[in-house]
């Protein structure tokens, strides 16, 4: 089995709930989205970096393993897009080690195949706003609900992800973070709001932060948090 897989390396995770972690994050190439903010524009093109085999993975893995590695995320592009590969590798790396964790970083779009996924023990789903789409397409939303209901009913540790931007209208987020609350209802997935970088374009903004994090809140368990690999220099 092959899959386009832009990058492999090790790096320090500085989004979500796992910042501060050591891992290995295995980047696949190709997205079924089109967001304005995207950060990995090469890897949204199916065709960006190369075709490698499970056991490509595996070995480059290994490769890259440290004694701080806290666990492997699969992300892109849409990671999603390729189940069964994952799956393979994620079978492949508990045969050879012992159980090494895994983080899925997906855009939630794709709840069907997410459904073929095992073995995942954290996902990052991301929240999308329609201002974060240049066509309106309320679909996406409702399967990202479906995805984080899946996940948690797999028992995966989720956190939800939301970019905002300076222009991002309250009232919108206000909207999706009730439907947000009316799935989770014990606190058990955290939102994470993540203000866009770069982070010189929130300066004279930083009120509007607050009023995010006071509105979400209202509704779910929040917190703020930047991308933290970029003040380091790290991808
Ligand atoms: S879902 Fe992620 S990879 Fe795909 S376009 Fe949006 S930001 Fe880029």
């Amino acid at each position: 089995m092959k899959s386009p897989i832009s990058e492999i390396f090790s790096s320090i995770q500085g989004e979500g709930t796992l910042i501060g972690r050591r891992q290995i994050f295995v980047r696949f190439s190709g997205c079924n989205l089109d967001c304005k903010y995207c950060d990995t524009l090469n890897s949204k093109d199916k065709n960006f970096g190369g075709l490698l085999t499970t056991t490509d993975v595996v070995n480059k893995i290994d490769e890259l393993m440290t004694p701080d590695l806290h666990s492997i995320s699969f992300t892109g592009g849409e990671p999603t897009l390729y189940p069964e590969f994952i799956n393979e590798v994620i079978s492949k790396i508990n045969t050879k080690n012992s159980k090494i964790k895994s983080l899925l970083e997906t855009n939630g779009s794709l709840y069907r195949e997410i459904n073929l996924l095992n073995g995942i023990d954290y996902a990052s789903v991301d929240i999308k706003l329609p201002e974060h789409f240049n066509t309106i397409n309320t679909d996406i939303f409702e399967n990202e609900l479906k995805s984080i209901e899946l996940l948690i009913r797999k028992k995966v540790s989720v956190y939800c992800k939301l970019v905002v931007l300076p222009s991002t209208r309250i009232d919108d987020v206000e909207d999706i973070v009730i439907r947000l609350s009316e799935i989770i209802t014990d606190n058990s997935v955290p939102l994470i709001i993540q203000p866009s970088s770069p982070i010189v374009h929130w300066k004279g903004k930083e009120k509007k932060v607050l009023e995010l994090s006071e509105t979400c809140g209202k509704y779910v368990e929040v917190l703020t948090i930047p991308q933290v690999h970029k003040c380091i220099g790290l991808d």
